[in-house]
């Protein structure tokens, strides 16, 4: 098969022959038709996170069965499914045996311990396959995976009520759909964003503001969430002056900056979260919301083919809101 194949940290991209997969025990084989690039993929190509290389990269991956291995019972060749990032947990630590593999430290990851999905196949476990709903297509769905699956998450975490007011720092690939989620959720959203040729697409999308900064989101009445999707904490922070008491500010963008808040969030009694992708039934949230036609994922498509240069408009920020390789 052919597949996109990252040779050594910090090695050039390129398109070349794989060895196909094949289904062992509880797996599935999946042939990828929409593999979404995230940012992620960068800080892995870069050596932020342990991977061993030559690696397959691509951690949201669709596409439709096409081989079963022995054991498999819940899943059948031509179910439409997706992939997230944690495939398994060890099944031996505290968090596993609690339920929740997604804390595991050793956990079995798409596109991290295991090839990804920016191929023309891809090996899971059945178990780790989310059934992708009927109406809903692989170019919407592959960027659910992981961005709309963080973002909704983090929403989640967040727990907002009736009434309160969201902000959204960083209007890329998450934050375009953090918006959307919270629209969709009801709630008066607000972006925060220095990017003013973004402000007309931004406002197209739902959101009822856009403030280029905090203290403009604190004029503009503040806010209850803020849902921080940038990679630079230096802008989180910054958005952070917008909270209003009780806020919750939740870190979702990963940054190598430290974080600096003021004192000011002591004496608001903000609570600061960390949130990646806090369980299966945030997922299943997540894609029913785009199913139903709430949220669309605004992209730019490829062909695996042209993956290098999707890769270099992701790295250098250049891609509005999402990068998307399709197979066929
Ligand atoms: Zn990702
Ligand atoms: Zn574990």
């Amino acid at each position: 098969m052919k597949a996109a194949v990252v040779p050594s940290v910090n090695g050039r991209w390129e398109v070349k022959e794989w060895q196909t997969p094949k289904a062992g025990p509880n797996q599935v084989v999946i042939k990828i038709h929409a593999s979404g690039l995230c940012y992620t993929d960068v800080h892995i190509t870069h050596g932020a996170l342990p991977t061993q290389f030559p690696r397959v990269l691509g951690h949201e991956p669709v596409g439709e069965i096409v081989e079963i291995g022995p054991g498999v019972a819940s899943r059948k060749i031509g179910d439409r499914v997706g992939v997230g990032w944690v495939q398994r947990g060890c099944g031996r630590c505290e968090w596993c045996l609690r339920g929740k593999k997604e804390l595991c430290q050793n956990a079995i990851s798409t596109g991290i311990t295991l090839q990804g999905s920016h191929a023309e196949y891809m090996l899971a476990y059945a178990d780790a396959t989310m059934l992708i709903p009927g109406n809903l297509s692989y170019e919407q769905a592959t960027p659910i995976f992981c961005a709309g699956y963080t973002v909704w998450s983090g929403l989640r975490l967040a727990d907002p009520k009736p009434h309160e007011r969201i902000a959204v720092v960083g209007i890329g690939g998450l934050g375009h759909l953090a918006l959307q989620y919270s629209k969709a959720s009801g709630f008066e959203t607000i972006a925060v964003t220095k990017s003013k040729d973004k402000e007309k697409s931004i406002r197209a999308m739902g959101a009822d503001e856009v403030v280029e900064s905090g203290e403009k989101l604190l004029a503009a009445g503040g806010t209850d969430v803020l849902l921080a999707t940038s990679n630079s904490w230096a802008a989180t922070a910054e958005a952070a002056k917008g909270m209003r008491p009780d806020g919750r500010i939740i870190l979702m963008g990963v940054s190598q900056e430290p974080l600096n808040y003021t004192p000011e969030l002591m004496f608001k009694r903000a609570r600061l979260l960390g949130s990646s992708q806090n369980g299966p039934e945030y997922l299943y949230e997540a894609l029913d919301i785009v199913a139903k036609g709430k949220v669309k994922v605004i992209e730019e498509v490829y062909k695996l083919d042209e993956i290098t240069r999707a890769y270099d408009r992701v790295a250098e920020g250049k891609v509005r809101y999402r990068a998307v390789i399709t197979m066929n």
